[in-house]
């Protein structure tokens, strides 16, 4: 083992590049202890000078109407259900002024793939939120919803994502990719976009030069060969983004919450990830994705003792002061903190807390 190990520490240690199967042998053989200082020594290269990040944002669900039904997901309803919703425009409009007076400036819109609602319906939404509020950065949708979007419109994944960044949209999040696997996605979220489509909607979204993040939901059915592929297609498909284009700004995992869910209460596949698990994961994401910049780590799942101890096994972010979640919130008890404590959580690991932006560029704070 000790072969094994020395002979990565060397590889890493170099800025050299580790193999899929190395990454495995790192999983399966390399002490925790051992993985979170190399991940740790990676971090500090690419973002020497002891900084983290976190931002303020707010999410907001544009329907809770959906046709997939993934068995992970307990927030998604069936029109006409009693508490199916569309957000109404008076509703963008008190969240968003909640957001401002907080300080923030980015929009989180998520939700459900609603039959109903076509590419015009998010271009409207997306020009009238920004022609109500300029200054406002939407970070929205997925790509699940523009590959349903343009196989419901008959367009191509370049034609969808132009006219909703045209409409407005300033980023696409890496929503739904849990793990890029179809024998995985033929369990968890057999409606959902393929792993082709996941990887053919991001690679056009990084042509276009809309910044993109990468995701995983780990622990349900996948295995850990199935989540260093998860890995190396992120990778790969980061490695072909156009010269001088964001791609993926960050990577973000989290553990699969299964309360309520299809997964844990008909399948039996219940939440089985532990703080010493979530370490590993973000250890070996770091020393792989060593083309992605950020690697934030998912306090709202995970809590903050297991989110600060992370910054010390690759992750140089804490992500959001999320004023408002429910696809997640839905299913287990997310760790909320308002700015103050993000700050506080960050100094007590050791470092230096930093607003950042969208891009993950610092931001002055009002009041520093
Ligand atoms: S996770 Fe998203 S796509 Fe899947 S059922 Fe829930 S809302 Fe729909």
């Amino acid at each position: 083992m000790m072969g094994v190990t020395e002979h990565l520490y060397n590889k890493t240690a170099g800025g050299e590049r580790i193999t899929a199967a190395e990454a495995l042998s790192l999983w399966e053989e390399a002490p925790l202890a051992m993985l979170m200082y190399l991940a740790d020594n990676v971090r500090k290269r690419l973002h020497p000078g002891n900084m983290v990040g976190w931002m303020i944002d707010r999410n907001v669900n544009i329907t809770n109407i959906c046709f997939s039904h993934c068995r992970f997901c307990n927030f998604c309803r069936t029109e006409g259900s009693e508490d199916a919703y569309v957000t109404t425009d008076e509703e963008y409009d008190s969240k968003i002024s909640e957001l401002v007076a907080l300080g923030g400036d980015q929009l989180l819109l998520q939700g459900g793939m609603n039959p109903s609602l076509g590419l015009d319906f998010y271009t409207g939404l997306f020009r009238r939120l920004k022609s109500r509020w300029p200054g406002l950065k939407l970070h929205a949708m997925g790509p699940p919803e523009v590959a349903w979007l343009a196989r419901a419109e008959r367009m191509s994944y370049h034609d969808v994502l132009t006219a909703l960044r045209d409409a407005g949209l300033d980023s696409l999040p890496g929503a739904g990719a849990e793990i890029l696997s179809d024998r995985v996605r033929r369990t968890v979220s057999p409606a959902k976009a393929t792993t082709a489509e996941w990887l053919g909607v991001m690679r056009e979204a990084h042509r276009l030069n809309l910044p993109t993040s990468a995701t995983m939901m780990f622990g349900h059915a996948e295995t850990v060969e199935e989540r260093i592929e998860h890995l190396e297609l992120l990778r790969k498909l980061q490695d072909a983004k156009p010269r001088g284009h964001d791609g993926f700004v960050t990577f973000i995992a989290w553990p699969f919450m299964d309360r309520g869910t299809k997964l844990a209460e008909k399948d039996g596949i219940r939440s089985r990830v532990t703080a010493a698990e979530y370490l590993r994961l973000v250890a070996i994401s770091r020393l792989m994705l060593d083309n992605i910049p950020n690697l934030q780590a998912s306090i709202l799942t995970v809590g903050k003792e297991t989110a600060m101890i992370s910054l010390h096994g690759g992750a140089n972010d804490l992500g959001s002061v999320m004023i408002e979640e429910n696809v997640v919130s839905a299913a287990g008890d997310p760790f909320r903190v308002d700015p103050e404590t993000m700050k506080q959580i960050i100094t007590d690991a050791g470092f230096i807390p930093v607003r950042r932006d969208q891009r993950y560029l610092p931001v002055e704070e009002q009041g520093n």
